[in-house]
C-alpha cells in the first residue's frame, strides 16, 4: 500500500478521532524513524513518552519474541510468571505492596478511583465517595477518568458524568476548599502532561500530602505519563519526597505494548479481593515479559544522564529567541512561545524532519531516554530555524 492510500482509507474505514500528521513511519532506530518514502525524522515524542529506549529495542524486542514463543496469552483465571515478577520488581523498586495490571492509563486510573472509594466504604460505609483532582488536569478517555479531568473542554457531548468529582486549583488554599467530609482521595499529577508540561509547586504538594495523611484522604499520583524514568526518577513523586497511597502508570511501562500498572502501597493493599476489578488482557504474559525488560533497565546511573541531558537541552533551548519559557522536568519540557502557534511549529518541524509534539498552547518534548547528545544539537537546530528570534 502506497502512503497516498493508507491516507485515503484510513480517512475512510477508521473513525475520525485523531488529527494525525501526514506521513506514515515504517522502521526505525533508537531515536531515528523512517516513513515509507525513506526519509528520516529525529523522533522528540517517543510515541507520547512510550518508547523509553527508542524503536527497535533489542532488549526488550528478545524478551518479548521469547515469551511469544512461550505462550502469548493465558486470561487472569491461571497464573503467568511474567505478571508476578513484574509486579514484585515494581514493588521492590517502589515500596508499593501489591500491583492491579489493566493496559492502559486511563484503565490504571479506573482501577486508582474504585480502590479509593472502596478503601473509604469499607471503612466508613457509603457516601464518603468525592475525588478533588486539579483545574488542567488530565486522566483519561473513559467517562470516569473523563470526569476527573478537571478541563471543561472535557465535559461535552457525552454526559452525564461521573459525579462526585471537584477541581482544584493547585494551591492549598484552593484544594482545601474543595475537601468535604464526603472527600476520600486527591489525585494529581506532578508535572501536567497534556496541559502544557506544568510542574507542581513541591511545597504545595508536601502540604497536600500531610492533609491528605490527617485526613484519611487517599493520595493518588497519576503517573501514566511522568513515569519510568521520564522526569529522570523512576517515579516523579520520589523526587518529591512525598509518600502516596496510590501511583498509576501505564505510557512507558510496557515499552510499546498496552500495559498499564495501579500500585497500592501499605494503606490500601487489601482493599481489591475477588470479584473486586478485572481485566482480560491486563497484565498480559507478552507485555510483562516486556515490561520486565524494561523495568529491570531503569536504573540510577540511567536517571542519572537523563537529568544531565534534560539540563543540557534546557539550557539550549532558553537561548532560542521565540521561546519564553521552558518548563517541565528531565525529559519531559514544554515550550512556551512568544509569538508562534505550537501546532504551527510541530508542523514545521516535521517537515524539516523532527517530530514534537503540543501540548496546549506550547510545544511538548519528550524523547527517548537514550537520545544522544549529536540528536539533540540537530533537534534544537531545526527548532531554532522554525521558532527563529
Ligand atoms: C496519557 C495519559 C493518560 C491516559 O492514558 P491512556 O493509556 O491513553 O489511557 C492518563 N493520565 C495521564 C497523566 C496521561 O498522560
Amino acid at each position: 500500500m502506497n502512503t497516498q492510500t493508507v491516507f485515503e482509507e484510513d480517512k475512510e474505514y477508521i473513525a475520525g478521532t485523531y488529527r494525525r500528521f501526514p506521513v506514515a513511519f515504517q522502521s526505525g532506530e533508537g531515536a531515528v524513524l523512517t516513513d515509507a518514502e525513506g526519509k528520516r525524522y529525529l523522533d522528540f515524542g517517543s510515541g507520547i513518552a512510550v518508547n523509553i529506549f527508542g524503536v527497535n529495542d533489542e532488549a526488550w524486542k528478545q524478551a518479548v519474541i521469547a515469551q511469544v514463543n512461550q505462550i502469548q496469552h493465558t486470561s487472569n483465571l491461571y497464573y503467568t510468571q511474567p505478571q508476578v515478577e513484574l509486579a514484585k520488581l515494581l514493588c521492590e523498586k517502589t515500596g508499593a505492596k501489591q500491583v492491579f495490571f489493566g493496559n492502559r492509563g486511563a484503565e490504571a486510573n479506573e482501577c486508582a478511583i474504585k480502590v479509593a472509594r472502596k478503601y473509604s466504604s469499607d471503612r466508613y460505609g457509603a457516601g464518603r465517595h468525592e475525588i478533588v483532582t486539579l483545574k488542567n488536569s488530565f486522566h483519561g478517555r473513559t467517562i470516569a477518568t473523563l470526569s476527573a479531568t478537571g478541563q471543561e473542554a472535557f465535559h461535552r457531548y457525552f454526559g452525564p458524568f461521573l459525579e462526585g468529582f471537584s477541581y482544584a486549583e493547585p494551591n492549598l488554599a484552593s484544594t482545601l476548599s474543595c475537601m468535604t467530609d464526603k472527600t476520600c482521595a486527591v489525585m494529581i499529577e506532578l508535572v501536567q502532561g497534556e496541559s502544557g508540561v506544568r510542574k507542581l509547586d513541591e511545597d504545595y504538594v508536601k502540604a497536600l500530602e500531610r492533609v491528605c495523611r490527617e485526613r484519611d484522604i487517599l493520595l493518588i499520583v497519576d503517573e501514566v505519563q511522568t513515569g519510568n524514568g521520564r522526569t529522570g526518577y523512576l517515579y516523579a513523586y520520589e523526587a518529591y519526597g512525598i509518600a502516596p497511597d496510590i501511583v498509576t502508570t501505564a505510557k512507558g511501562l510496557g515499552g510499546g505494548l498496552p500495559l498499564g500498572a495501579c500500585m497500592l502501597f501499605a494503606k490500601t493493599e487489601q482493599v481489591l479481593g475477588p470479584g473486586a476489578h478485572g481485566s482480560t488482557f491486563g497484565g498480559n504474559p507478552v507485555a510483562c515479559a516486556g515490561a520486565v525488560s524494561i523495568l529491570s533497565r531503569l536504573d540510577e546511573p540511567l536517571f542519572l544522564e537523563v537529568r544531565g541531558k534534560s539540563a543540557y537541552l534546557r539550557a539550549l533551548l532558553s537561548k532560542i529567541g521565540g521561546v519564553e519559557e521552558v518548563t517541565g522536568m528531565g525529559l519531559m519540557i514544554g515550550l512556551a512561545l512568544k509569538e508562534k502557534k505550537a501546532a504551527d511549529v510541530a508542523a514545521k518541524c516535521l517537515e524539516k524532519g523532527l517530530l514534537v509534539l503540543t501540548a496546549h498552547e506550547r510545544v511538548r518534548l519528550l524523547p527517548p531516554l537514550t537520545v544522544t547528545k549529536d540528536e539533540i544539537d540537530a533537534a534544537v537546530k531545526i527548532l531554532s530555524e522554525v521558532i527563529g528570534a
